[in-house]
């Protein structure tokens, strides 16, 4: 157990809360330290396949997971341009305990937050840390207007530019800086009328693609649309965008995807950018997860899954081998398997974008998703 072990866990997001969940429940006495204001997530939904309700049955949280979440019946891959299936995937045949489910951010980002409390994690919001030091015997932080605090050890869940995983491998050097892939994504929530199948629909077409999906009850529709091209996008959630950029991207998509497409009132782009896995996921009495070790291109969605995954695991390292001896092993638990999964989303954006129907249907790379998405 890690009764009484002190542990700071740095960001507030969906594997930040995830860890502070599975180290209060060993026993930690866990912080979480998060910059906004309030605990929230993007109005954006997230799919969160078999391998990442897992975590969250293992946490205790199924029950309440199944009840606010659709529950996914497919993965429809379609011919963007004349609108026909190419391959349709039916994971509704799943068992209870390998359920697929199709999330508003804002909901699981709830739950896990209130697990998190009722597990007797304390949660600093407005808590900007600036700055983190790692020394053999403990890490510390600087909170924006409250100076240095010591963190016994430390948990960098603090996503893409993590603080912590600089502190742990320097800043990235040139060779290892984030590139531009070519490619941004549009995403927009469009009014459901609670008729739409529980599937994710991943329509494809030349150089674009668009995945829609129902949530709560139908009533609202998660669209995201990736484009190539060649002008450059900010990386983040909140750079808004005209939604007739949108349109015209699709416009020579069929009669469903225009229907959507004309409903997409409010968009936002987001340039997706390539950063290298982290070599070291940990040093001294510090550990990072989710993106902040390996941040992972969406055409998977498994970027927040593999953060519930490293969460899980981080937790039952610490606690089986201790704060020393548990995180070489939890990196050598998870690298290989999550580089499996990242490169099997890089390789989604190839296989979404061909030209050729039957090559798309042979080198469709959900297919792999079977393997690179089975529960540890
Ligand atoms: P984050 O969600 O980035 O959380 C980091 C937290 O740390 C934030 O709350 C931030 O405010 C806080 N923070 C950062 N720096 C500091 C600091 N200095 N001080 C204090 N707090 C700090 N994944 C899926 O599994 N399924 C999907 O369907 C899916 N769809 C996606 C669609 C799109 C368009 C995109 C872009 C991504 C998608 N992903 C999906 C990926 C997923 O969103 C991310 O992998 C996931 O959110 C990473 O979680 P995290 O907790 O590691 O980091």
């Amino acid at each position: 157990m890690l009764d009484g072990q002190k542990i700071t866990v740095l960001g507030g997001g969906l594997g930040g809360f995830t860890a502070a969940t599975a180290l209060a429940q060993r026993g930690a006495e866990v912080t979480v330290l998060e910059q906004a204001g309030r605990i929230a997530e993007v109005g954006a939904g997230i799919q969160l396949s078999p391998n990442g309700v897992a975590v969250l049955d293992a946490l205790g949280l199924g029950g309440e997971a199944r009840n606010r979440a659709m529950r996914n019946r497919a993965v429809r891959l379609v011919d963007g341009i004349t609108g026909r299936d190419v391959i349709r995937m039916d994971v509704g045949y799943l068992r209870p305990a390998q359920t697929f489910l199709l999330f508003h951010r804002a909901d699981l980002i709830d739950i896990l937050h209130q697990a998190a409390v009722a597990a007797g994690v304390k949660v600093e919001t407005c808590a900007r840390v600036t700055r983190v030091d790692i020394g053999q015997a403990g890490a510390f932080v600087e909170v924006e207007g409250q100076g240095l605090r010591e963190a016994p050890f430390l948990v960098g869940a603090d996503g893409l530019h993590s603080k912590v995983r600089d502190a742990i491998e320097g800043s990235p050097t040139e060779a290892r800086a984030p590139f531009f892939t070519g490619m941004v994504a549009w995403r927009a929530l469009v009014p459901g009328d609670g008729t739409e199948a529980a599937e994710a629909v991943v329509r494809m077409g030349p150089k674009r693609h668009m995945v829609s999906y129902p949530l709560r009850g139908g009533s609202l529709i998660n669209l995201v649309a990736v484009e190539e091209r060649t002008e450059w996008a900010e990386e983040g959630w909140f750079n808004r965008d005209d939604p007739d950029n949108l349109r015209r991207a699709f416009a020579g998509f069929g009669s469903e995807a225009q229907s959507l497409l004309s409903q997409a009132d409010k968009v936002h782009v987001w340039g997706l950018f390539r950063h290298p896995v982290a070599r070291t996921w940990h040093r001294g009495p510090a550990a990072i997860l989710g993106d902040a070790a390996h941040p992972t291109l969406p055409f998977l969605a498994q970027g927040a899954v593999m953060a519930l995954e490293d969460a899980w695991v981080l937790a039952e390292c610490l606690d089986d081998k201790g704060m020393t001896d548990g995180p070489a092993l939890y990196q050598a638990r998870r690298q290989l398997r999550v580089e499996r999964v990242i490169e099997a989303a890089n390789n989604n954006a190839r296989n979404y974008h061909l030209k050729n129907p039957l090559a798309k249907a042979l080198g469709f790379g959900a297919l792999r998703l079977a393997g690179a998405v089975r529960p540890e």
